[in-house]
């Protein structure tokens, strides 16, 4: 078994025996590999081992991977900083956009979705680490957001994505878990289809399973460090 098959299953062990700590369905949970600045091939080696859903933070380098590899069944996820007028580089490749946070990006997502007679899976991004860097909108600015891509055809929003504060402790990790899920319950109520918690990295994810996560993005376990 590679190095890199081996973190991969010992990753999916881990998820199981969390979930099943605590009293979840595997089945419930997604795991994105972060493939961001990993080679084509460590890709495919992941995908042979049965990895389907893969995350990239930068368009050119998703837009690049997709047209490479041609997999049906492979899905990818887009989860770093959005660049409004880069959206048509990923548009025709994209299952899942992460990281959205402002209307005009949810306009531009919808015009190119449109254009390649797709429809896009949307989670809306929101700054639960009071980071300021790390993007995202208000709590309070989620259901103007919500309330717009409802009248857009070609993009689904399915959930809310987070990311906590960089830090060891982790009471405040799992705060800030436990806020995203709050907000993601209370907008469920007024949008039925708003049930995923994209939430948990490599160093985080086992608090973010305890909150609800159910989708995990994780990199540097999997794929080793980034350069
Ligand atoms: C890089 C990245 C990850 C994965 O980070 P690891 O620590 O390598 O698991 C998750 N989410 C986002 C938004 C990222 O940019």
């Amino acid at each position: 078994m590679s190095v890199l098959t081996e973190q991969l299953a010992k990753t999916e062990e881990s998820i199981t025996q969390q979930c099943l700590a605590g009293g979840r369905n595997r089945e419930e949970v997604i795991l994105v590999a972060v493939s961001k600045t990993k080679p084509l091939h460590m890709i495919e080696e992941a995908y042979a081992a049965g990895q389907r859903h893969f995350g990239e933070n930068r368009m050119q380098e998703l837009q690049e991977k997709a047209e490479s590899l041609d997999h049906d069944d492979l899905q990818w996820h887009m989860i770093g900083t959005l660049q409004t007028n880069k959206i048509k580089f990923i548009a025709a490749y994209v299952h899942w956009i992460h990281s959205v946070f402002k209307v005009k990006q949810l306009n531009e997502i919808n015009k190119r979705a449109a254009q390649h007679n797709r429809v896009i899976n949307v989670l809306i991004q929101v700054n639960i680490s009071e980071e300021p860097q790390k993007g995202g909108c208000e709590a309070d600015e989620l259901d103007e957001l919500l309330t717009h891509a409802q009248t857009l055809d070609h993009i689904l929003v399915r959930g809310l994505m987070g990311m906590a504060k960089f830090t060891d402790d982790e009471t405040t990790i799992s705060d800030s878990f436990e806020l995203l899920r709050n907000l993601q319950q209370r907008h469920n109520t007024n949008y039925p289809k708003l049930t995923e918690l994209s939430m948990g990295m490599s160093n985080d994810y086992a608090l973010a399973l305890d909150k609800g996560s159910t989708m995990l993005r994780i990199g540097s376990s999997i794929f080793g460090s980034r350069a």
